[in-house]
């Protein structure tokens, strides 16, 4: 057990004076809910918006709208690796799972292996059956749309969900991002871009959408007295364990299971509380001024890198992209090990993300029988994300690039 600095693979701080507006949020929750919704509108450009209680709520309740409106179809499309969330809504929602392999260089879908999916038609999951596409953008590389809009291009049927859970207030060409999908969600869970400590966002312009996730939200809980007494407690915790100093503590309590990614489709869909909506004021300024850092950070990488010709997805075409978590692809399975070992020792919050492949997932596997998703599979074993969230100082980067190269350079490279 390490006592003593320690970095949590992402962050987003939160501060006494969030947890102040957090308070004033549960003593007037309508207002609180109702100036955060209209404040995404506004900033997206969106016509409709909920404020729900994660993630995978807002995913969840996606996925019934869509169904409602289409129900002879009951398969969604994700990517083979992606966060465990992503399947156990599915599952909640009463649908099915169809795999599809990325490209290893872009962490997006592998597109000749998604064109076939949607144009094949047997087993019972071709495309008469495919309900949506899910696209990913992954650690808040903002994937391109193009590829898959032009893929469905004559198949309007099918819906496309951007998931940008891990993109809140990421842009690219100085545009935010996050309406492209025919509906969209964001996650303000912790480690995220910004956290309320969980919570999801949905977004969408389409009318036909809008209305039948009304009518899902219809019969939709509402946080407990107790729940919400347990979310403040957490916002506690957050404000004072997240800081690097004191992180090592819940870290080396194992039944908090900090950091564990866990198939769980037995979660609660929920309307935001009005803490939550607290908490979020000022996001945008507040996001604005942890991607400053976080950019800062993601540069110092990239320059240390520089040398090691590694997989970095943190090109400069776009201008610096909005990471929430840098991810490095190191040449084999042998050094990903070696290197998550020595930075648990040091402290330097370097993770693998997620644990394995979708098919993989015991609770899952009688699904995917003989399935493989070998770019999939490559990525478990390869990639490495490396902290860059705001507590990330010049000499921890500096530290996390100084164990990264001693790696790749004492076993020489491939
Ligand atoms: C975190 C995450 C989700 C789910 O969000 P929660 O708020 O944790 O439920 C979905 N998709 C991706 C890619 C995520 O990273």
């Amino acid at each position: 057990m390490r006592i003593g600095r320690t970095l949590s693979p992402a962050a987003s701080p939160i501060y006494a004076s969030d947890l102040i507006y957090g308070l004033k949020g549960l003593l007037s929750p309508r207002s609180a809910l109702e100036c955060f919704e209209s404040d995404i509108k506004k900033k997206y450009g969106v016509l409709y918006c909920w404020l729900l209680s994660s993630g995978r709520a807002a995913l969840c309740v996606i996925l019934e709208a869509l169904h409602r409106l289409k129900p002879e179809r009951d398969t969604v499309v994700i990517p083979a690796y992606v966060c465990y969330s992503v399947p156990s809504a599915i599952i909640r929602a009463g649908l099915k799972i169809r795999l599809c392999d990325l490209d290893q260089n872009t962490l997006d879908y592998d597109y000749a292996e998604l064109e076939k999916i949607i144009e094949s038609d047997g087993g019972g999951n071709g495309r008469d059956k495919i309900l949506a596409i899910i696209q990913v953008h992954l650690f808040g590389l903002v994937a391109d749309t193009a590829p898959l809009k032009k893929l469905i291009g004559t198949h309007s049927e099918i819906a496309v969900i951007q998931d940008y859970a891990q993109a809140l207030g990421a842009e690219k060409n100085g545009q935010l991002i996050g309406t492209e999908g025919d509906v969209n969600f964001f996650s303000l869970g912790r480690g995220k871009a910004y956290s309320t400590v969980e919570g999801g966002i949905v977004v969408t312009d389409r009318k036909d959408i809008a209305d039948s996730i009304k009518a899902v939200l219809n019969t939709a809980a509402r946080y407990t007295v107790f729940e919400t007494f347990s979310l403040i407690a957490y916002a506690l915790l957050l404000a004072t364990f997240q800081h690097p100093l004191l992180f090592w503590l819940p870290k080396s309590l194992p039944f908090l299971k900090v950091g564990a990614t866990i198939y769980d489709p037995g979660f609660e869909v929920k309307l935001m509380s009005g803490f939550q909506a607290g908490l979020a004021r000022n996001w945008a300024v507040k996001i604005n001024r942890f991607q400053h850092r976080r950019r800062a950070n993601i540069e110092r990488l990239d320059a240390a890198l520089a040398a090691l010709k590694l997989e970095k997805y943190s090109s400069r075409k776009n201008g610096l992209p909005f990471l929430i978590r840098y991810p490095v692809r190191l040449p084999d399975a042998g050094r990903s090990t070696k290197v998550l070992k020595d930075s648990e020792m040091a402290g330097l919050g370097m993770a693998n993300t997620y644990p394995d492949t979708i098919n993989h997932i015991s609770e899952l596997r009688g699904y995917f029988k003989g399935e493989t998703y070998p770019n999939a599979e490559a990525l478990v074993d390869k990639v490495v994300t490396l902290p860059i969230h705001p507590f990330v100082t010049r000499r921890d980067v500096m530290k996390i690039a100084a164990l990264i190269s001693k790696n790749i350079e004492a076993c020489g490279r491939a």
